[in-house]
């Protein structure tokens, strides 16, 4: 049900998108745009991996380029190929394609090992054999330079050999490095020639046990860039020091593209997190129900709440790319699901916190067929029939014995009227000993059904849904709520005591139209007066939905 693209309105410019129209107009790279998105395979995609694929697959699309996917898989201890193919099933999902062009850093260690032996041939890297402990304290701080290692002059020869022989498998973890040799005193701690290679006796999900030394990121990156010659290279702010490192390896290597890196601010959203460490803890400590728990902000789990792709694409854009950090409210996300659902969700009717209400003066043996649209807008949606009889279900929240000011529903002997139906008054009620409601009584009048010429006569206040006893069943309904109780949870020491102890309500007694039992698994609704829904795609059996709470109709956490 996602719209065309051709109907999307066309994204908004931000800076990125200002540098590659000029590449383009002064032919920079040859009238080219190629972009990548390089994530790691350790971890399930959130949302904010989504601001960077919408900003990098986006490029391509709308400046005729091409987007690679590529796996950053340098680190052989930390990899999956669960993630793989959820990595490439998000990505998919948001509507994006990478056509022939999918790659995996493991693709280059043969060529990164060839540009590494370049470098040490060229007297531009070398292997230090300090301890990792050494390297550091060899390495100096921000405010004193770094001490060249004992290792930093051996010969060309001596170091081919070492490197060989580290590639060979001849020594042990940590035993030798190999690093750049640019400047121990440079102020950019990244140019003080970092490692370029290390020692891991551990199989590679793809290499297997081909190698035993592996490049690291900033080496692998460029390499893997320059490799599939990409003309911007997008990364997130943290990677600006590390930039002169990664001209670095363009420049010296004799790599056959020279791509241009360029860093935007990574997106950091209220009331949730986005380090991925901090999510695989809250999987692995139970204090959700998985990566794709409807209260994670993964891509999977965002889906099974009820978020859309076109909702996800239209919050990327209305965010925009910065070069600023800042943390974005949720409350935005919400109102592009809210924005997207409303056109593209049919209405339902579901009581979820159902009390009685008996209609005095309605024959028990009667029905009335009421109709109500799929779609308000959408007349080609078609209707369907809501049948009125004498037992009817509304919402707890609908009835008060001691209305507040400015409570229009239904309260004794005041009117209300009963959506696509009939006005009704109040009668009575009863209640538990503890005061709670138990039935609610009214009358309705018989000349005042919506769309009757005699409807206009009744002047009340109150609409408010409800649903027939006897053409409605009992569903499961999960409520979500925030995850964390506090805007940033990411910021503090322990995230744990942050958690929201509400962020999930579970019902059983919640009644939907028996015409919603067939619901397909994934789909959304928008429940009138409550929000949006959708099936869950993993616990709704056939005949049996599960119903999440997507958003609700407004925003009523400002309220609270
Ligand atoms: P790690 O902590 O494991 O490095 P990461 O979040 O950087 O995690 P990657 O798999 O390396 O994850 O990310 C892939 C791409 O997504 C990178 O280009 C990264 O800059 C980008 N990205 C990651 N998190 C965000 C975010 N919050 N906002 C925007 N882009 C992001
Ligand atoms: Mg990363």
């Amino acid at each position: 049900m996602s719209k065309p693209e051709s109907a999307a309105p066309a994204p908004a410019s931000n800076f990125i998108r200002n540098i590659v129209a000029e590449d383009l107009q002064a032919n920079t790279h040859g009238g080219r745009v190629a972009t990548r998105f390089p994530p790691e395979p350790n971890g399930y995609l959130h949302i904010g991996h989504a601001k960077s694929i919408c900003l990098n697959f986006g490029l391509a699309r709308d400046f005729g380029g091409v987007c690679h996917m590529r796996f950053d898989d340098t680190n052989p201890t930390k990899e999956d190929t669960e993630y793989v193919e959820s990595i490439l099933d998000a990505v998919q999902w948001l509507g994006f394609g990478w056509g022939e062009h999918l790659y995996y850093a493991s693709d280059y260690f043969e060529k990164c090992y060839e540009y590494a032996e370049f470098l040490i041939g060229a007297g531009k890297a070398y292997v230090d054999s300090l301890s990792a402990e050494d390297i550091r304290a060899y390495r100096g701080n921000l405010t004193e330079p770094g001490k060249p290692s004992p290792y930093r002059d051996r010969s060309v020869e001596e170091n081919l050999d070492l490197f060989r022989r580290m590639r060979a498998g001849e020594f042990a973890d940590g035993q030798h490095v190999l690093r750049a040799r640019i400047d121990m005193a440079s102020p950019n701690m990244n140019l003080r020639d970092p490692a370029l290679y290390r020692i891991r006796h551990h199989p590679h999900w793809r290499t297997g046990n081909t190698w035993c030394i592996y490049p690291m990121y900033d080496f692998a990156h460029a390499v893997s860039d320059a490799q599939e010659r990409i003309t911007h290279s997008v990364c997130t702010l943290e990677f600006e020091d590390h930039r002169p490192l990664y001209d670095w390896v363009v420049e010296t290597c004799p790599v056959p593209y020279r791509p241009r890196q360029y860093e935007f601010a990574r997106l950091n959203l209220t009331y949730t997190m986005m380090s991925k460490r901090k999510l695989l803890e809250l999987v692995v400590e139970c204090h959700v129900d998985g990566w794709d728990d409807p209260r994670m902000p993964t891509i999977v789990g965002l889906r099974r709440r009820g978020y859309t792709a076109g909702a996800l694409r239209l919050f990327c854009d209305r965010i925009g790319v910065s070069k600023s950090d800042s943390l974005i409210d949720v409350s935005v996300l919400e109102d592009c699901l809210r924005d997207d659902l409303n056109e593209e969700a049919r209405r339902g009717v579901a009581v979820i916190d159902p009390v009685r209400l008996v209609i005095e003066n309605f024959p028990s043996d009667a029905t009335e067929i009421c109709h109500a649209p799929n779609h308000p807008q959408k007349a080609d949606w078609g209707q369907r029939e809501i049948p009125f009889t004498r037992e009817l279900w509304i919402e707890r929240e609908d009835f008060m014995a001691e209305p507040s000011k400015g409570f229009f529903r239904l309260t004794p002997g005041g009117m209300v009227r009963l959506r696509y139906a009939f006005v009704v008054k109040c009668t009575g009620f009863t209640a538990d000993a503890d005061g709670r409601v138990t039935e609610v009584r009214a009358e309705y009048f018989p000349d005042s059904r919506s769309g009757t010429p005699g409807a206009d006569t009744y002047k009340v206040k109150g609409n408010m849904h409800w649903l027939s006893v006897a053409h409605s069943q009992a569903v499961e309904v999960r409520e979500y709520d925030r995850l964390f109780s506090d805007p940033n949870p990411g910021a503090a020491d322990d995230f744990r005591p942050l958690l929201n102890p509400r962020s999930i309500t579970v019902r059983h007694d919640s009644q939907v139209e028996v015409g919603l039992l067939a619901a397909a698994p994934g789909s959304h609704w928008q429940f009138e007066r409550k929000g949006y829904f959708c099936v869950d795609s993993r616990d709704s059996q056939p005949g049996k939905p599960v119903f999440n709470l997507a958003v609700s109709l407004k925003d009523t956490w400002q309220k609270r």
